[in-house]
C-alpha cells in the first residue's frame, strides 16, 4: 500500500440513491492542483481496490472531498456506498489530470461543462482564487437527468457567494447554470443542444462562442465529450494539454466498460 495514504472518513452525504459524497482526512504531504484526480478506494483482502476520482475539495482545504456514483454491481462503488464515519479509505499519494488552468491559454470567459459526477473537478476550480484572476466571467454548467441529481447546487448558488476567500469574485464573476433533461426545470436540455441552439449563451448574457475569447473545460460521459468536442472543433478551438495550452481541455468522468 506504499503508493497510498490511509485516510479516515469524516462524513458522508447521500444526495440520491445513485449519488453520494464524502469527506476524509488529508495527509498534509498530499499535494494537488485544482481540477485534478487521484486514485481512491478501499483495501479488499489485503489489496487496494481503487478507481480514478476527481477532487471536489480545493488544494488549500484541510479535508479531502469526493463526489461518487453508486454502481449496483461496480467492484468499488458497491462497497463505497456503505461508507460511514470512521472507516478507512486509501488515497493515492499522487494526483494528475488535464483539467487545470495552466492547460488553457489566456481568455476572457471560462466555461466549465460537467454532466453527472463530471461536476466534481469544477468544484475545486471554482474555489480557486486564480480562476477569477485569469477570467472575467466563469460559467459552471451542470447537466443531469433529474433535478434531484443537481448535487452541490446549494453550495454553488448560496454558500460560495459568501465564502471568505472567493465570495466577492464569485458574486462578481460566477454564473451557475444547472440543466435537466428528463423533467421540467428552469433550464432544460443537453448541454450540446444548448450550445448549438445558442440558448446557453443567451441565458448567461454572453456572445456566441469564439476561440478568441472563450475557454472550455469538459468532464462527462464519453458521448457528451464527443458531442461537445465536435462543436468546438467546428469553431476552430484547439485542445490543450500539458505543456501545450489550448482553447479547451477534456477529462472523462468515467470509462464505459
Ligand atoms: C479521470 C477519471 C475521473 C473520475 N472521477 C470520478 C468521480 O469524481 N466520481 C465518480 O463517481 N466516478 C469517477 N470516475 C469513475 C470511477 O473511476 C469508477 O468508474 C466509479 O467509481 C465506479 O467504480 P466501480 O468499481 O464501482 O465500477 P466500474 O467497473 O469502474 O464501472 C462500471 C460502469 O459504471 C459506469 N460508471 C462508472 N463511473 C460512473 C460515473 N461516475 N457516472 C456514471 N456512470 C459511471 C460505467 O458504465 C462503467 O463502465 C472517474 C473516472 C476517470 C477515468
Amino acid at each position: 500500500m506504499s503508493n497510498f495514504n490511509q485516510e479516515t472518513v469524516l462524513s458522508v452525504h447521500h444526495w440520491t440513491d445513485r449519488l453520494f459524497s464524502f469527506k476524509t482526512t488529508r495527509n498534509p504531504a498530499f499535494r494537488f492542483q485544482n481540477g485534478q484526480f487521484t486514485m481512491m478506494g478501499v483495501e479488499v483482502k489485503g489489496r487496494p481496490l481503487v478507481r480514478a476520482y476527481s477532487l471536489v475539495s480545493a488544494n488549500y482545504e484541510e479535508e479531502l472531498e469526493f463526489f461518487s456514483i453508486k454502481v449496483a454491481d461496480g467492484p468499488l462503488t458497491s462497497r463505497l456506498q456503505h461508507l460511514k464515519e470512521g472507516d478507512p479509505i486509501l488515497v493515492s499519494r499522487k494526483a494528475t489530470g488535464t483539467l487545470v488552468l495552466d492547460n488553457l491559454s489566456a481568455g476572457r470567459n471560462l466555461y466549465l461543462l460537467g454532466t453527472g459526477t463530471g461536476l466534481a473537478p469544477f468544484l475545486s476550480i471554482i474555489k480557486d482564487p486564480e480562476t477569477y484572476e485569469r477570467f472575467e466571467r466563469v460559467v459552471i454548467v451542470h447537466g443531469c437527468r433529474w433535478a434531484a441529481e443537481l448535487a452541490y447546487s446549494d453550495l454553488i448558488a448560496n454558500v460560495m457567494p459568501n465564502d471568505e476567500l472567493v465570495g466577492e469574485s464569485v458574486r462578481e464573476k460566477l454564473t451557475y447554470y444547472p440543466t435537466v433533461t428528463r423533467e421540467p426545470f428552469r433550464h432544460n436540455g443537453r448541454i450540446s443542444l444548448l450550445m448549438t441552439n445558442g440558448k446557453l449563451f443567451e441565458d448567461v448574457g454572453l456572445p456566441p462562442v469564439s476561440a478568441d475569447s472563450d475557454r472550455f473545460m469538459l468532464c462527462g460521459s464519453p458521448n457528451m465529450l464527443a458531442d461537445i468536442r465536435a462543436i468546438l472543433k467546428d469553431k476552430d478551438f484547439v485542445e490543450g494539454n500539458h505543456g501545450a495550452p489550448g482553447h479547451y481541455v477534456i477529462e472523462k468522468a468515467f470509462v464505459e466498460s
